[in-house]
Parts: structure tokens; sequence; C-alpha cells
């Protein structure tokens, strides 16, 4: 079986670009890149081309989610195996491709209706080395984990196990959470050393997206980006604490499309064995409501 590699970029739709620009610079720590198009700039965090791509859209949403895959064998191979198992995927076009600085790219659906496309051979810049868009005490955690994880919206979380599981994740329940009779069991699903690259089974949103979850390597950004979010006024959502799947110390705050940024340190690996917690190991107490996140902490 083939299997996706990584989570490699992400495009969102944004209402306000100027209000993202300078959010995506001067809290999170990355870097803009205007190549002159007039709907779209690019977010780096590392060598490649870019990692998100903000385009100008009403929704304020996901649109689309890129994996990737080692090379053209394997690309070749993917598009196989799923059209085997009956879904519908279109191979991208050579500008298609090159809109999204890669060699190959395939778009397709998930059950949920987002946009996913498998591609191979991202751009990496080399020769421009990653410039913060603020200061940093370290680097954004992406290599062989990828971009970050993100939780998404599934109506039907089988059907979704089944289609992350046709791309080559694997993963299950990691908690149940009570709330009085009612147990919530998230569905985390990974595809490399990052213990989750997607996870589903929240429950009903308005919104494809919950949350991106961005991980450097300096525990001092964290602090430093929760005393920005602060001093700016963001709202807090999530307060600073360790999760009991990831162990990622992390905080989470509002974007300014109203879904969250998680923005963690110290994650450990997949673990490649199935276990489920029933609380983290301290803190993440909601505020601001929480924006459908579930409480952690009993
Ligand atoms: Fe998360």
């Amino acid at each position: 079986m083939i299997q996706v590699t990584e989570l490699g970029y992400m495009g969102i739709a944004v209402k306000n670009p100027d209000d993202w620009k300078q959010f995506a610079t001067e809290i999170v720590g990355m870097e803009l890149v205007n190549e002159g198009e007039r709907d779209r700039c690019y977010l780096r965090m590392d060598y490649w081309h870019h990692r998100l791509v903000l385009q100008a859209g009403n929704s304020d949403d996901l649109e689309y989610l890129g994996f990737r895959v080692a090379g053209a064998d394997e690309f070749e191979q993917m598009q196989r195996q799923l059209s085997e198992a009956g879904l519908k995927v279109r191979l991208g076009s050579e500008e298609e491709a090159e809109e999204r600085r890669v060699l190959q790219v395939m778009k397709l659906q998930d059950p949920d209706g987002t946009p996913i496309e498998i591609f191979h051979g991202p751009e990496v810049q080399f020769k421009k080395p990653f410039h913060a868009g603020r200061a940093m005490h370290g680097r954004f955690k992406t290599g062989a984990g990828g971009l970050g994880h993100c939780i998404v919206r599934q109506k039907d979380v089988e059907a979704a196990f089944r289609f992350y599981s046709l791309l080559g994740m694997r993963g299950g329940v990691e908690y149940k959470i009570r709330f009085g009779k009612h147990v919530v069991e998230p569905v985390f699903m990974h595809c490399n050393e990052r213990d989750h690259t997607v996870a589903f089974g929240l429950g009903a949103s308005e919104r494809r997206i919950n949350h991106l979850m961005i991980e450097v390597d300096n525990l001092d950004d964290v602090g430093l980006t929760y005393d920005l979010v602060r001093k700016n006024k963001i709202p807090v959502t999530i307060l600073p604490g360790k999760h009991s799947n990831d162990h990622m110390y992390s905080f989470y705050f509002r974007n300014p499309s109203g879904w969250m940024i998680e923005y963690g340190w110290g994650a450990r690996s997949a673990t490649y064995q199935s276990e489920y917690y029933v609380e983290d190991v301290y803190g993440h107490q909601p505020e601001s409501g929480g924006f459908g996140m579930p409480d952690l902490n009993k």
C-alpha cells in the first residue's frame, strides 16, 4: 500500500488578507511571500516555497489540504490505489501543478467534501533561507513531520477513517471525553513521526477546520507568542497545557478568520500502537468559549 508521507501544504480562504498577513508574520512568525498575484500570497515556515496559501475569499475556511507522496512512482500507484477503491480522482494539469509549485498533483475530495490534493516534488528553495516574520528564538519544526496537524470536520467519522486509511494513514480513537452521559471520541491519524496529522470526530461545526497546529523547536517561542497574543488582545481559546496523546505543550488562539492556531513545542513521536486518554497531562482549560474544542482538563 502506498502511503502519504506528510501534510505538505494547506490553502485557506481569508476575508481580510491584510489582517491575516499581519497576524501570520508579526504574531505567528511566518514569512510572507508576495509574488504579485492579485488573489493570493504565500506563507513560508522553512525552505519550501510555501506551506500556506492565503487566498482572498469569503469562506474564511480551509480550501484544500496537500498531502505528499515520495515520488513519481508512488504518485502513479496512489492514483491507482484511490481509483480502484472507487474514488473520483482527477490528475491535475501542468498548470495546476505549477500553481502549487509541485511536480505533479491529483485532486479529490474527502467524505466531508474538503478538497484533498496529493502531490510529489515540492519546490524547495535552498538559496532562500527562511526569514521569520518576527524575531524567533528557534525555528518551526517541520521536517519529516510535515507542516503540522489539523482537526477537520467530518460528519461521517467511519467514512473519514476509511478515506484517510486509504491514503495510507493509521490511527484511531485517542481520547474518550465525558460530558455527563455523552462521550466524545475523537480519531487521530498519522502518516509519519508526528503523533497525528489529521484528526476528526469533534461533532458538527460550521467550518471545515477547527485548528491548525504548528510546532516550534524552542519552548521560548511558545512563551513569546503567548505574550504577543495577549498584548494584541487576541482571544486565547485554550490556555497553555500539555496533551496526553502527542505530549505537545501548547496553547490555542483565534486567527483573523475565526478558527484557531495551536502553537506547540516538545511533542513526542507517534506511538504506532493504540492508546487512549480521558484527560490531558495538565492545563489546556478553555477560555473565550474554547471554539468547539472539548475540555480536556478534568
Ligand atoms: Fe491539536
